[in-house]
């Protein structure tokens, strides 16, 4: 008799194989851009998924994973981490500034700078933990009332301070455009922002249009649903 597989190993055979599927349709983008592949990384979004699902992800290879909330996170993470130190943990949700200690203190990259005064929290939270995680600066690209993310008339301004106050660790841009309409000219628009500002990684794309932000030069995609399933 065969030992049983494990009933989560088994709950999430889909997962290794949805990630390849991505995989090489990022690497087909990229191409089709004149871009090298591996000049693209994939952030799988496992907000709402079980620790199990990331389990399987990281038995099929991969190493950069995304999360909403802190508090998740801070449940989730800390023995994954422990069982798999090579795997980054990059924060995408909004920000509370109350929580940017516990953030600093977990993510390898914070992805949502988005106002002043989360700035000063980062700020402080980084000299009381003594790490900092890499930051990237999210902008509002559609100016939606209710989405978070520096407006884009006050980008400029705020990535230049933000440059200046956090060094190297300030090491790019992110977004998320409006759901309705194409979102490529807001790709465009980000990836000449951060060009400006001299900075390397273009945060955007998704599950819907993460080809569409390879071609319009994102260097991380961000993609939950064509990985992990609906949540
Ligand atoms: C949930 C989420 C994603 C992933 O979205 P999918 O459509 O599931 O791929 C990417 N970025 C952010 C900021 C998210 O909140």
């Amino acid at each position: 008799m065969t030992d049983p597989i494990p009933a989560t190993t088994l709950s999430y055979s889909h997962v290794a194989a949805a990630l390849r599927a991505v995989q090489d349709r990022i690497a087909a983008a990229a191409r089709r851009a004149g871009r090298a592949p591996a000049d693209i990384t994939l952030v799988a979004v496992s907000k709402t998924h079980p620790a199990a699902a990331v389990e399987a992800a990281l038995a099929a290879g991969q190493q950069h994973f995304g999360e909403n909330r802190v508090q998740e996170a801070a449940t989730k993470f800390p023995a994954l981490r422990a069982a798999h130190p090579a795997m980054r943990l990059h924060l995408i949700g909004g920000l509370q500034t109350n929580k940017a200690r516990e953030a600093v203190r977990l993510a390898d990259v914070i992805e949502t700078l988005d106002r002043p005064r989360l700035a000063d929290a980062i700020a402080e939270a980084i000299a009381h933990e003594g790490r900092a995680p890499q930051l990237l600066v999210q902008v509002n690209v559609g100016d939606e009332s209710q989405k978070s993310g520096i407006s884009r008339a006050e980008a400029d301004a705020f990535i230049a301070a933000c440059q200046q106050r956090f060094g190297a660790a300030l090491a790019g841009l992110m977004c998320i455009p409006p759901a309705e309409g194409d979102p490529a000219p807001h790709f465009a628009w980000l990836a000449a922002r951060a060009a400006a500002h001299g900075l390397g990684i273009v945060s955007m794309g998704m599950s819907g249009d993460f080809e569409t932000a390879i071609a319009h030069g994102a260097t991380h995609v961000r993609v939950g649903t064509a990985i992990f399933g609906a949540r």
